[in-house]
This record gives C-alpha cells, structure tokens and sequence, in this order.
C-alpha cells in the first residue's frame, strides 16, 4: 500500500489516512495506572476497553488492567447510568481498588452521559475513590486525555492548605515511560529534592516478575500524594501537552505555583529541568549529575560526524517531538519533516521557531497524518526517521533507518525500562541514533567500501 503512497501532495480536508495518534481514552488509562491501587473504568462498550487495554499491553508488555461499563443496545439508547453504577458496586466488591479513575468514550460522550452526576448517586465504600475524566476521541488525541485525567485527578483529589506547606515539588512527567519517570526521580533525589510525582507508572507497568500475579502492583502516587499536591511549593510540569492542564488546574485550586518546561530530552531540556530543580531548593548540583553531564558532551564531540548535518524526519506525540527536535538541532541534525497527530496550532509555532533560528528550512504540522509525512519525505528525502512504531512502513517502502521513540512501540521490547529522558536518556538516544546511521552505512557499502572502523 506504502508504494502507492503518490508523490503528488494535494489537500486533505476532511480525511486523515494512517493517523500520528490514537484515542484519548488510553491516554487517560495510562495516566489512571500512575495512580497506586487504581482500577481504570471505561465508561463505554467492551471493545473500546480491549482495544486500549491491548495497546498498552503491547507496549508496555506487561498486563494492564481496565473494567468496562460494557454497553450493548440498551445502554446505546437509553444512557449508561445503570450500567456505571452496577460497575462501580461490582468492581469495588470484587476487585477492591482503592479507586476507580473512569474514562468516557465517543459512545458514552454522544448520548451525553453526565458522569459526576453518576458518581455522586453511587455506591461507593468508605475511604474508596472515585474520578472521571471526559474523554471524547473525535476530539484531540490520546495525550488530550492524559491530560484530562491528570486535571481530573487535581480536580478530584487535590487539598488546598496555605498554612501546612509540605517543602515538596510535584512533578508531572508527562506520557512517558516508566523507564523515564524513574530517571526523572532519580535526578530529584540527586539534587536533594523532595518531590510528588504523579502520575507515575513506574512499579505498575514495568513490575518486576515475582511469580505471584498481583492486581495492583507497589507503584503509583498514592491517593493521599496526589491530596498533598495541594501543599506544595511548586509543580513542574514538564510538555505542555500532557502535563500543563493538570498543573494549572491545581495552581487554580490550590494556589501552587506552576512551571511548564519541555519534556527533558536532550541537553537543553535536561539542563532547564535541573535549573527548576535547584531553584526549588537553592541546592548545588551533585558531581554526579555534572559528570553525566560532562560524558553527554563528551560523546557527544566523539560522535557528532556520525549524525550532524544528516537530515532527519520526527513525528509522533508533540511534547516528545518539540523535545527531539531541540536536541536534534543542537548536535547539529536538520529536522526537517516534524509532524504531530495531535492538534494544536502552537505546536507548529514552537517548532518553526526553534527551525527558523537554526537556520533550518522544514515543514512542521499538527494534526497531521502519516500518508502526508510519508509523501513529504517523497519529495525530500531523509536519513533518519524518528518516532513510533508506525513508522516502520514509511522506512520500508523509502528505505530509511527508523529509530523507535515514543508511543506506541509495538514491535520492540526493553524500551519501555530505558529512559531517553535525562542525561543518561540523551546518551541513550545518541547511541540509537548513530547506531541506526551506521548500521545503514554498513549495509550499503560495496564489498571494497566496507570498513571495520566507523
Ligand atoms: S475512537 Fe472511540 S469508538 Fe474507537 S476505540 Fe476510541 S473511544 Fe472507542
């Protein structure tokens, strides 16, 4: 199909083929497991739910747990309202979370069930939870409904307390890995930061085999953590996308200071989080830290003829992409096709930006769908392309190496424990990035061409 992808670029106006997103309830399902003893409730028909549980199952390779309001004809036409509160009963007796975080579909949003309205007419246990989340997929994409639950979680849970300030720092890490967020809490711990961060998968989704199945593995931010949210001197938000609407939310509630930085990805973005971090605190940086810093440097100058001045394409989820392409044009690359399937129009003004005062020519888009990117790259070749799974047609049928970052990877394993965020993270991405151009220089080379020595 890819080969017939025409080279031809004509306006799509109302058709998107091969979308960069998917749907905003398993954003929200992913942000919902961030939370310790959180059972996530889809608030629709059953294949919603196997369909996103299924995504994050095989990114994450790991099982991930959802229930369903399992909507069939009756609930199609007259609402859900009885299908939710069974579902509330049902899952706190038999599967005792300690709460339950429900996400709406396009079926639930169409007839316009009015959730918090449900879920004060429930039956919910003493001391249990539950949060919603308006989820609607024919608007945004799965990052708009993370964001919607990590707001959601402030809206639900948050305590406002002006007189017993905590001295902690919450941190929203975004749609990452939980690979990145325990990098992310690394950091902070090295700075001598005390820090909430939610919400956090890690120890959820990347829990360790121990040959007992437990429903409700040890990680996630507490409950009580997300309540003293509230208390906090700051939030760090770090990608506008996932993270801003949920830090805001509790500056407005809570009066918590916010602070939105990129996700820190590469040497800037990581160094601007660090920045935030000692502000916090008036702490020094820790020689550990400055030496990560110092090797990233260091490889970085051993390695920059491998990949400066290659062109390469990105796409994928923006806070990820606006991330990569600062790092890419500082170590010299020319990111030149830069594409997110989830809207926003300021998406394509910070990437021009950061293109234009690097000199570099590109075509940026929110919105945007793979065919288009596939038929940029086209018209203008590229030596690398970066960004999920999906991509993998796109460097078949064009022959370019594809180094996997992002959501979904669903063809690959162990990325999911490695961070790309951080220091370490920088140094892990410049290794994929000159492994892949070098494993395609290898390939190429005639038999007379072909050196041992790169
Ligand atoms: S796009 Fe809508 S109908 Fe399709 S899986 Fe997502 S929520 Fe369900």
């Amino acid at each position: 199909m890819l080969n017939h992808t025409p080279k031809e670029i004509y306006e799509k106006k109302s058709l998107v083929i091969n979308p960069a997103k998917t749907c905003q309830p398993i954003g929200a399902m992913y942000a919902a497991l961030g939370i310790h003893g959180c059972l996530p409730h889809s608030h629709g028909s059953q294949g919603c739910c196997s369909y996103h549980r299924m995504h994050l199952t095989r990114h994450f390779r790991d099982p991930i747990v959802a229930s369903t309001s399992s909507f069939t004809e009756g609930a199609s036409v007259f609402g859900g309202l009885s299908n939710l509160k069974t579902a509330i009963t049902n899952v706190f007796t038999i599967y005792k979370p300690e709460i339950i975080a429900i996400n709406t579909t396009c079926l639930s949003e169409t007839i316009g069930d009015d959730v918090g309205s449900i879920i004060q007419d429930a039956d919910v246990p003493e001391g249990k939870v539950v949060i919603h989340a308006n989820t609607p997929s024919y608007a945004g994409s799965h990052i708009t409904g993370f964001s919607n639950m990590v707001k959601a979680m402030v809206t639900y849970l948050a305590v406002a307390d002006k007189e017993n300030k905590n001295g902690k720092t919450n941190i929203i890490p975004g749609f990452v890995n939980p690979g990145d967020m325990r990098e992310i809490k690394r950091i902070a711990k090295l700075l001598g930061v005390p820090i909430t961060m939610f919400p956090d998968t890690s120890g959820v989704v990347d829990s360790p085999m121990t040959g007992k199945y437990e429903m409700f593995p040890r990680g996630g931010a507490t409950v009580e953590d997300i309540a003293a949210a509230g208390k906090s001197d700051l939030t760090i938000a770090l990608g506008r996308f996932a993270s801003e609407a949920g830090a805001y939310e509790l500056e407005k509630k809570c009066k918590v200071a916010s602070s939105v930085l990129k996700t820190p990805i590469g040497i800037e973005a990581t160094d601007a989080l660090v920045m935030e971090l000692v502000r916090a605190t008036g702490a020094d940086v820790p020689y550990e830290l400055e030496e990560e810093r110092g090797q990233l440097v260091d490889i970085m100058t051993d390695t920059h003829y491998h990949y400066h001045g290659k062109k390469v394409a990105v796409f994928g989820d923006p806070d990820i992409v606006i991330a990569l392409t600062e790092f890419f044009i500082g170590i010299g690359m020319k990111p030149i096709h830069v594409l997110t399937g989830t809207p926003g129009q300021s998406f394509e003004l910070e990437v021009n930006e950061m293109l234009n005062k690097a000199g570099v020519e590109g075509r940026v888009k929110s919105g945007g769908d793979l065919f288009e990117l596939h038929q940029w790259i086209k018209n203008e070749p590229v030596d690398l392309l970066v960004g999920n799974t999906y991509g993998k047609f796109i460097s078949k049928a064009e022959d370019i190496p594809l180094v996997r970052i992002g959501f979904p990877v669903l063809d690959r394993s162990v990325h999911s424990y490695l961070p790309v965020v951080g220091y370490k993270g920088a140094m892990r991405v410049l290794e994929m990035v000159s492994n892949a151009l070098l494993d395609k220089v290898d390939v190429d080379a005639s038999d007379e061409d072909f050196e041992l020595v790169l």
